[in-house]
Order: structure tokens, then C-alpha cells, then sequence
């Protein structure tokens, strides 16, 4: 399946929430969690996570991984070789 095919199955009202409760959690995640009990996660079918790498993305190099099986913003459990949408790359 094409880069083009796979964004096709992507809603725009998906990728809308997506993107914007993923910028809001990149800009807070340097700062604190303190203040919220306990920050809700997607669901691996939101972020259309996949256990298996994509384009030589992983979680195991996602700024968003948290060894050895927990994301910050998926819920778990994922696997160091898996992906989603929400990928960042590890600076
Ligand atoms: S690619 Fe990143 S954001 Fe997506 S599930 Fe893996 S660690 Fe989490």
C-alpha cells in the first residue's frame, strides 16, 4: 500500500484530533504530568499503531517510547519494532 493509500484511510476528523492532542502533548510533555492525575492515551486503533516497523521507523527510536513496552501517548503494550502515526523521532 502506497504512503498516499495508507493517509487515504485516515479520517480527516481523526488525523484533526490526532494532530492537535499530539502537538498539545509534545509542547507539556517537557514540562510536568503532575498536574493531571493520569494523561488519557489513544487507543492503538486511533493511532493506527501497527506492530511491525514502517519505513524504517520504530518505536524503539520514537521520541514517545517508553522501555521496554509503554508509550506516552499509546496505549500498551507496544513493541520496540512497532509504529504509528503519532511517531517522532528521537533528536
Ligand atoms: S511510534 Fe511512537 S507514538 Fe507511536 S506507539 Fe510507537 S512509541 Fe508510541
Amino acid at each position: 500500500m502506497s504512503e498516499h493509500e495508507r493517509f487515504g484511510l485516515v479520517s480527516r476528523r481523526d488525523l484533526l484530533n490526532i494532530a492537535a492532542v499530539g502537538a498539545s502533548a509534545l509542547v507539556t510533555s517537557g514540562v510536568s504530568y503532575a498536574a493531571s492525575a493520569a494523561p488519557k492515551k489513544f487507543t492503538q486503533k486511533q493511532a493506527h499503531y501497527q506492530p511491525i516497523p514502517k519505513s524504517g521507523q520504530r518505536c524503539q527510536t520514537c521520541a514517545l517510547w517508553q522501555p521496554p513496552t509503554d508509550c506516552q501517548q499509546v496505549e500498551g503494550p507496544v513493541s520496540p519494532a512497532g509504529w504509528c502515526i503519532l511517531y517522532v523521532r528521537k533528536s
